[in-house]
């Protein structure tokens, strides 16, 4: 300790709590003040350390600084930070010397301290670390006398004054690497190891000098003031950019701040009896468990591994034998130069294997864990719950129930509802990828297919992928500041790093394939080339991974949809046994109602029928239609207004050419329709089917541009200028609240009454079918009592046609807020109320759903919004809109059917609100239909 908090200490300062409240909490050597449930205060790695210790674990002392305190550190800034927690830090400091029997930045046993970062969410890589902290020249001098090692005291002191100068003062990574790289050449070296305690001290004085230059003044060399900064920059990291956009990815919200792990350092490069390594309890890309999965570097630091530069063994015999077969690593070679720690180190492993049992059965969930192993000593860095891809999610999880550690609601909730979409992906077809061309193989660092095209860095994949184009992110290792690229690439492919490197890491948190560690790829970011051998591949290239196997192909490989059974079906169907909301799906074909159907759809809660109208030739009749309609329309009203008989006659005379056109046009689109709501009421054997009338304004049927409108002219046999009279008579400055939805219905009441008959035909054909009417945009009960009488006059008409009783219910959307505040009055005329949140969102809100994209990410990065309420329903506005829909509604018939179809319905908060207030269903995409069953089921057991 230096001298000035020594005699503060001395003072008594050291035993004082201070008054302020506690910033500070001691864990090690068998005691700790903080545990598991301290997570908000003391951050996930700190208060897991703290649980350690308090298992008796063997964990290095050390001391966390709360969150409480970033928080402040923001407020107050450092100095008054300082002031505040200067002595408690003094005094937990003070603790760590007597517990480890060393003393900090002086004496002859130094104490060397790693200060790092942990918030409450787990956010790998994005904030700040420093090892070594405390080396300066006194301490280097000590501990070269202790250890008689002083290259390992001259290596710890240089990686020391790298990551401190770079993480604490700013300084470039490549200054370092010039200065590392010139000290190599002049000693013809190829890796660091090579280097001697004098090259490193040489190394050292670069280091110093360079740092001079480019900051201007010294590196500090008193522990406490090297301290102090490293405690600033790890409170500092908590808002640099990586981080803010790590957690506004993640949904990471409503934490205050890091806490600050101060430890004392052990050391695994203190010589060939040390090591360290990471560590998963179960595979985190499978979740199999078939052995202890991990990583170890004898004789190297924590970042060694992580970093990826040296390629790390394994830990068990059985992993490092599949590893080396993988790579066609013969036997003799794999056992003599990359033995498994159970072969180098078979004390250690069974201690560490006995611990990951221990830590298993503690947390009753998949552990990630660091370790260190000094001079043959075993020591737990770090416990966390493991990050994990959604097929090892629901496997872990489902394999905890079969060994009796968790419930089944413990499972349902252990399971990220939103990233089942990982699963439902598609994977590579077996038959295409066996043909597909290898080029070579990598470590399966994330499961799933991808195939795009080569980029080489972060910024080209996110300009690629903005204009539309698919690409695989290919770098020879990647580091926090690739998160932007990584995030909108297909797949992500590394030349370097194992499977616990960063890029496998983060991968795997985001659900995206990537193949790490392809030693045979050289990788040219210059001349944009990856050299395989012979191979030349160029960026634009096409290349295609298998993330499961860690294959990578050359070209496009085709995939297909990945089947949905084992655990994924065993959490599905807890899913389903817990939730009480229903699921619907939002599908307007039979291929789409069935394959919703397969991920459990529980029928169709919207058809939008205008979906149908845009298939195939079926549009020429449509556009036939619209043609005429206006004209239909507007001479029967002077028709029905005229009083003179001989003025009729001549109307009625205009009438009939374009009403036959009109009818005829319809008569076309009635069988289409027809056998589109067979084929969709089929593929739902018997489940129910809401239908929605056709919503639309009829100018997006019609073709905008010149060219479009010469080619409708041509096939119509009309002019040009027909056409666009036409389009000109159907513009609307405000075509969202214009002529569309029940308005269509009201104006053309013939394309309602189609509709209605191509329904309860195709009812009358396929048995069970339960079709369900939906009238839409309706803002007032008249409007619905109209719709609703020229419906119930179709249905009898099938009815007594096809001598049959058909029972179909008839509702309406609740999608303009007038119909919300008028629920009550609109009940009476409606089986069930649709929430259609889109518009509803559209209408409360006033954002227009087609222009509103320019400003929300403003209003939303600025707060004015928490969420873009068109993906999460803007509970605030739309959802009181919504309660008191439901209140009105309710109060008139209190067993109304309640859904919602909007977009909102695959979101899991918006399910989670929906089973809130009692609806019966919500309806979403295809693909989501899962995510809502299991958002269902996590609502209905946090009760
Ligand atoms: C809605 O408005 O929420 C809805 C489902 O209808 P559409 O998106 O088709 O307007
Ligand atoms: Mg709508």
């Amino acid at each position: 300790m230096s001298k000035n908090v020594k005699m503060k200490n001395r003072n008594g300062a050291c035993c004082s709590k201070g008054t302020k409240g506690k910033h500070v909490y001691f864990f090690g050597a068998g005691q700790s003040e903080g545990n598991v449930t301290m997570k908000p205060l003391l951050g996930g790695k700190g208060a897991n350390l703290a649980d350690m210790a308090g298992l008796g674990l063997p964990v290095p002392a050390g001391f966390t600084i709360t969150t409480e305190a970033c928080a402040k550190f923001d407020q107050i800034g450092e100095k008054a930070l300082h002031a505040l927690i200067g002595e408690e830090v003094a005094a937990a400091l003070c603790k760590l010397e007597k517990t480890t029997g060393k003393t900090f930045g002086y004496g002859d046993n130094p104490l060397l301290v790693s200060v790092r970062s942990g918030a409450a969410a787990s956010m790998p890589g994005m904030m700040d670390t420093v090892l070594n902290l405390g080396l300066n020249p006194v301490t280097v001098e000590a501990m070269t006398a202790r250890t008689g090692n002083p290259r390992f005291v001259w290596d710890s002191y240089r990686r020391f004054i790298q990551m401190f100068g770079n993480v604490v003062m700013g300084v470039e990574h490549h200054c370092f690497e010039h200065e590392l790289e010139a000290v190599k050449h002049s000693g013809g070296y190829t890796l660091d190891t090579e280097m001697t305690a004098d090259d490193l001290k040489e190394v050292v004085a670069r280091y110093m000098r360079m740092i001079k230059k480019v900051k201007g003044c010294d590196f500090p060399t008193d522990a406490m003031s090297q301290l102090k900064l490293g405690i600033n920059a790890v409170f500092g990291s908590w808002n640099n950019p990586r981080a803010i956009k790590y957690r506004k990815m993640n949904d990471i919200r409503g934490l205050i701040g890091t806490a600050v792990n101060v430890q004392a350092m052990v050391f695994g490069n203190s010589g060939s009896n040390s090591a360290t390594g990471v560590a998963f309890t179960r595979d985190p890309s499978t979740g199999e468990h078939r052995y202890f999965y991990g990583e170890y570097l004898i004789n190297a630091q924590g970042e060694d591994v992580v970093a990826g530069i040296r390629t790390p063994q394994q830990i068990t015999v059985k992993g490092s034998r599949e590893w080396a077969k993988a790579r066609n690593i013969p036997e003799a070679v794999r056992k003599v130069q990359y033995p498994a720690l159970e072969e180098s180190m078979p004390a250690v492993f069974k201690q560490l294997d006995a611990i990951r049992v221990k830590l298993e059965n503690h947390y009753r969930d998949m552990q990630d864990i660091e370790f260190t192993i000094e001079d043959g000593k075993l020591y737990m860095l770090q416990t966390r719950n493991g990050k994990r891809t959604a097929a090892a999610a629901v496997k872990i999880a489902t394999d905890l129930v079969k060994e009796g550690l968790i419930d089944e609601k413990t499972a349902v909730m252990r399971v990220e509802p939103s990233q089942l979409d990982q699963l439902l992906h598609p994977v590579f077809v077996k038959s295409a990828e066996a043909k597909a061309k290898r080029i070579t193989m990598g470590l399966p660092a994330s499961p799933g297919a991808a195939t795009g095209q080569i980029v080489f860095n972060a910024s080209s994949a996110e300009k690629w992928a903005a204009e539309g184009k698919r690409v695989i992110l290919c770098r020879v290792e990647t580091s926090p500041e690739d998160i932007g690229g990584m995030h909108v690439a297909a797949g992500i492919l590394t030349a370097r790093g194992g499977m616990t490197s960063h890029a496998a890491v983060v991968a795997r948190g985001m659900g995206k394939c990537c193949v790490s560690g392809c030693g045979e790829l050289h990788i040219s970011y210059d001349k944009k080339t990856i050299i395989c051998g012979k191979l030349v591949m160029k960026e634009g290239e096409w290349i295609s991974l298998n993330g499961s196997t860690g294959t990578v192909y050359g070209g496009q490989v085709e995939t297909e949809d990945p089947k949905l059974t084992g655990p994924f079906a065993m959490i599905m169907a807890l899913a389903d046994k817990y939730r009480k909301l229903g699921v619907r799906t939002n599908a307007d074909t039979p291929r789409d109602a069935a394959k919703a159907v397969a991920f459990g759809a529980e029928g169709i809660g919207l058809c939008r029928t205008e979906h149908m109208f845009f298939e195939g030739h079926r549009i020429t009749s449509f556009r036939r239609m619209i043609l005429v309609a206006e004209t239909v329309k507007n001479l029967r009203a002077a028709i029905a207004a005229s009083t003179q008989k001989e003025e009729r006659g001549k109307l009625e005379k205009e009438l009939a050419a374009p009403l036959k056109q009109y009818n005829q046009a319809l008569q076309e689109l009635l069988p289409l329709q027809r056998k589109d709501f067979a084929g969709m009421f089929k593929a739902l054997k018997g489940m129910p089917c809401t239908v929605r009338l056709l919503d639309p304004p009829l100018h997006e049927f019609l073709p905008q541009d010149e060219a479009g409108q010469a080619e409708m002219a041509r096939l119509m046999g009309v002019s040009k200028k027909n056409i666009k009279a036409v389009v000109e008579s159907l513009h609307e400055t405000n075509p969202m609240l214009g002529h569309r939805g029940c308005r269509l219905g009201i104006s053309y009441p013939e394309v309602t009454e189609m509709q209605v008959r191509a329904i309860c035909e195709a009812a009358a054909v396929v048995k069970g079918s339960k079709p369900e009417i939906m009238v839409p945009l309706v803002g007032n009960v008249k409007e619905l009592a109209s719709q609703k009488a020229l419906i119930q006059k179709v249905v009898a008409e099938v009815e007594k046609a096809k001598k049959i009783r058909l029972e179909i219910k008839i509702g309406t959307m609740i999608e303009v807020p007038r119909a919300a505040v008028t629920a009550d009055q609109i009940a009476k005329e409606a089986d069930f109320f649709s929430f259609g949140t889109n518009d509803l969102t559209q209408m409360t809100c006033a954002f227009s759903r087609d222009d509103a994209g320019k400003f929300l990410g403003e209003y939303v990065s600025r707060g004015f919004y928490e969420y873009d309420p068109f993906q999460v329903l803007d509970l605030d506005g739309v959802g009181r809109i919504i309660e008191i829909a439901l209140k009105y509604g309710r109060g008139v018939k209190p067993d109304i059917k309640i859904g919602v179809c909007g977009e909102h319905g695959g979101d899991p908060r918006t399910v989670a609100f929906c089973h809130d207030l009692g609806f019966n269903y919500v309806s979403c995409s295809p693909y989501r239909v899962p995510i809502a069953r299991l958002a269902a089921a996590q609502a209905a057991l946090k009760g």
